[in-house]
C-alpha cells in the first residue's frame, strides 16, 4: 500500500504561505514592496481587525490584463528570469510566492489598471477558487486581503492581540517609509490616520513627518568608491533605553545587521550613558553583486560580501555626523571627568584634513579593534565591542559631596569636589522606583478596597495577553463576573491614587518586543516617583540620595534623562569674570 501521497495544491500552498506570511505585518510588507516595485509615487494602508482585513492602494504601472491571473501563481514572477539576474537585483520582490501565499491564507480581491489600457481587471479569490472580470477603475493596482487566516485556525490562534498587530504593522510600515522617503505613505487604523509622510522631499522630512525627535536627528553621509551612506542618527543628548529607533537598509532592503548596528553604536561609547542607545537610520548602498538576499523569505538577513573599509565608513559617518554636531552646539554642561576624555578641537581647526587626527581623538580607548572582512560574511558573525572598562564614570564622588538643600522644590543642591550639583529629585527618584521594581526587590501591596477596571474589548485583550507581565510587576488582576476587573494587588511602591492609571497607561501603550519589562517598569517608576513642585525634607532628600548611591545607574532616569549635573567651579568662576 502507498503512503507517500502528494499533497493536495491548496495545502501545499498553505504550508508555503507559513514561511513568508507569518502575520499581518508580513502581508502588509510583501505588498508594500510589490508596490514600490511598481514605481508607486504614493500608497495608502488601511487596516482593520487587528490586520486580518487589510487594503492597500497604489499609483504604480498596474498589472495587464493577461499578466493578472498569473500574478496569483507561486513563482510567478516578472522580475527574475535567470539565476543570474538574482545577482543584479533592484527590485525587492523576485520569488514569486507573496501573492500565491496571501491567497491561500485569505479572500483576496484585487483590482488593477495599467495607464496604457483602459479597462482595469477584477479578481476575487477565496474558497471558490479565482474569478477574473473586467472592471473599471484608477490606474494602479488595489489588492483587499480579507479574513486572513480564516482557513487556518492553528495559525488565527497564534495572532496576539489587535494592539499588538498593529504596532506590527506600524512598524513595518516605518521601517518602508524611511527606506523610501520619496514616496507617500499613509496608514489608516480602523479609519484613524496614524502616520502619513506625504512623499517627502528628503530622508530628514520623511522622519520629522514620522517621530517626534525627527527635528533633532543629525545627518550622516560618506562614501567611497564601493559604498555609499547616508542617514540619520540622534545627537549625543538623544538616546532610548531600547533599540527600537534603529533602521538598518542595504539597498533599500530593511535588513537586521548586528554588526554594522555595533560599528555605527560604537561612535556613542562614552558620550550617552550604557545601556542607552542611539537613534539611527542607515541607509546603505552598494553594488547588488555583492549582496544575496536569496537566504531567508522574510528577507531581513541578507549575505554579503563585505566590501573591505565598510565597518570604518559607518563609524567614520555617524562619527563625523555627532562630532560637527558637537561642534556647532558650542558650549555644553558635562563631568569634568568626561570632559578631559574627549578634547574638542578649536573651531577653526575643523578642516578635512585634520579629519582623521579628529577621530583618533573621538573614541580613544574605546575605539573597536580593527578588523578585516575579506569574505563571504553572514551578517550574524559577531562583532564584539570592547569591555567598558571606566564603569567608574557612570558614578559621583558621593562621599565627598554634602546635600546643600533643595531649590524651587525640583532640584536637590549638592557640594561637589569640582563645583555645585543638582540633582533633579522626580528624574533620579525614576531611577530608584525603577530598581525597587526589579524581580528580586519587588514588594506588592493587597489593596484594603480594591479598584475596579472597566476596560474595552481591546484593552481587555492587551490585559489577558500581559497577566504574567503585571503580575511579574506587582499586580494581581483578576476577572469578576460581569465583565469587570478588579485589581487586588499593586507593586507597594505605587500610591493608590496612580494605579488605575497606571494600569490603562500600561495596556494602551507600544505592547510587545524586546525590553517590554523594562519599558512598563520604566512606566511605573515615572508615575509613582516624586513629583517637580513637592517639598522635601533634608531627611528625604537624604534618603533619596542614600539610595540613588547604591543604584547600578545613578546618572540617569530609566528613559535615559539625566538624574543631575554638574556646574563645574570653572564656569561659575568664569561668571563672575574672575
Ligand atoms: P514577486 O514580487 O516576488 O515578483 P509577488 O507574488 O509578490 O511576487 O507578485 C507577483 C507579480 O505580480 C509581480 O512580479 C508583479 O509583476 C505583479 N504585481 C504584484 N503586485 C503588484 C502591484 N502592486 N503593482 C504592479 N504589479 C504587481
Ligand atoms: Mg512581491
Amino acid at each position: 500500500m502507498r503512503t507517500i501521497q502528494r499533497l493536495p495544491l491548496p495545502l501545499s500552498n498553505q504550508i508555503a504561505a507559513g514561511e513568508v506570511i507569518e502575520r499581518p505585518a508580513s502581508v502588509v510588507k510583501e505588498l508594500l514592496e510589490n508596490s514600490l516595485d511598481a514605481d508607486a509615487r504614493s500608497i495608502r494602508i488601511e487596516v482593520r481587525d487587528g490586520g486580518k482585513n487589510i487594503r492597500i492602494t497604489d499609483d504604480g504601472t498596474g498589472i495587464s490584463p493577461e499578466d493578472a491571473p498569473l500574478a496569483f501563481e507561486r513563482f510567478a514572477t516578472s522580475k527574475l528570469k535567470s539565476f543570474d539576474d538574482l545577482y543584479q537585483l533592484e527590485t525587492m520582490g523576485f520569488r514569486g510566492e507573496a501573492l500565491a501565499s496571501i491567497a491561500a491564507v485569505a479572500r483576496v480581491d484585487l483590482t488593477t489598471r495599467r495607464r496604457e489600457s483602459e479597462e482595469g481587471t477584477k479578481i476575487r479569490i477565496d474558497e471558490g477558487g479565482m474569478k477574473i472580470s473586467p472592471c473599471g477603475c484608477p490606474e494602479g493596482t488595489t489588492i483587499f486581503v480579507q479574513d486572513l487566516f480564516y482557513g487556518t485556525p492553528a495559525r488565527l490562534k497564534f495572532l496576539k492581540s489587535p494592539a499588538t498587530e498593529n504596532a506590527n504593522i506600524q512598524d513595518t510600515v516605518i521601517a518602508l517609509a524611511l527606506a523610501n522617503p520619496t514616496v507617500g505613505f499613509s496608514l489608516t487604523v480602523q479609519d484613524r490616520e496614524v502616520l502619513n509622510t506625504f512623499g517627502c522631499r528628503n530622508l530628514k522630512d520623511a522622519a520629522c513627518a514620522l517621530f517626534n525627535e525627527g527635528k533633532k536627528l543629525v545627518f550622516v553621509e560618506a562614501s567611497d568608491d564601493l559604498i555609499r551612506i547616508e542617514g540619520l542618527c540622534s545627537p549625543p543628548d538623544l538616546f532610548r533605553a531600547d533599540r527600537q529607533k534603529q533602521w538598518f537598509f542595504i539597498n533599500g532592503r530593511w535588513i537586521r545587521h548586528p554588526a554594522i548596528q555595533k560599528a555605527a553604536e560604537s561612535c556613542y561609547l562614552g558620550q550617552i550613558p550604557s545601556n542607552r542607545f542611539p537613534f539611527l537610520i542607515l541607509s546603505l548602498r552598494l553594488d547588488p553583486e555583492r549582496l544575496d538576499v536569496n537566504v531567508h523569505p522574510n528577507k531581513r538577513e541578507v549575505r554579503m560580501n563585505t566590501p573591505q573599509g565598510l565597518f570604518s565608513l559607518v563609524k567614520e559617518a555617524v562619527a563625523q555626523a555627532i562630532y560637527s554636531k558637537k561642534l556647532l552646539d558650542g558650549a555644553e554642561i558635562r563631568l569634568e571627568a568626561e570632559e578631559k576624555k574627549f578634547e574638542r578641537p578649536p573651531l577653526s581647526d575643523w578642516r578635512p584634513e585634520r579629519k582623521k587626527e579628529i577621530f583618533e581623538n573621538f573614541s580613544t580607548s574605546e575605539r573597536l579593534p580593527e578588523r578585516k572582512f575579506e569574505s563571504f560574511e553572514s551578517f550574524s558573525a559577531p562583532d564584539r565591542l570592547p569591555e567598558r572598562k571606566n564603569e567608574k564614570a557612570e558614578n559621583l564622588p558621593w562621599e565627598e559631596m554634602k546635600l546643600l538643600g533643595q531649590l524651587h522644590k525640583t532640584y536637590l543642591l549638592l557640594e561637589h569636589p569640582l563645583g555645585l550639583y543638582l540633582i533633579d529629585q522626580h528624574n533620579s527618584h525614576e531611577r530608584v522606583i525603577f530598581e525597587d521594581l526589579a524581580p528580586a526587590a519587588l514588594e506588592r501591596q493587597e489593596l484594603l478596597l480594591p479598584i475596579f477596571l472597566r476596560l474595552d474589548a481591546l484593552q481587555m485583550a492587551r490585559l489577558e495577553e500581559e497577566k504574567d507581565l503585571f503580575f511579574d510587576l506587582g499586580f494581581e488582576i483578576e476577572k469578576s463576573e460581569n465583565l469587570e476587573y478588579l485589581v487586588r494587588c499593586a507593586p507597594a511602591i505605587l500610591p493608590y491614587s496612580e494605579i488605575e492609571g497606571t494600569i490603562f497607561e500600561l495596556i494602551g501603550g507600544e505592547g510587545g518586543g524586546m525590553g517590554q519589562e523594562e519599558r512598563w517598569r520604566a512606566q511605573i517608576a515615572c508615575k509613582a516617583a516624586i513629583k517637580a513642585g513637592e517639598t522635601l525634607s533634608m531627611e528625604r532628600m537624604g534618603q533619596l540620595l542614600a539610595r540613588l548611591k547604591n543604584c547600578p545607574q545613578p546618572l540617569t532616569c530609566p528613559h535615559g534623562r539625566p538624574t543631575g549635573f554638574l556646574l563645574s567651579l570653572g564656569e561659575l568662576h568664569r561668571r563672575v569674570l574672575r
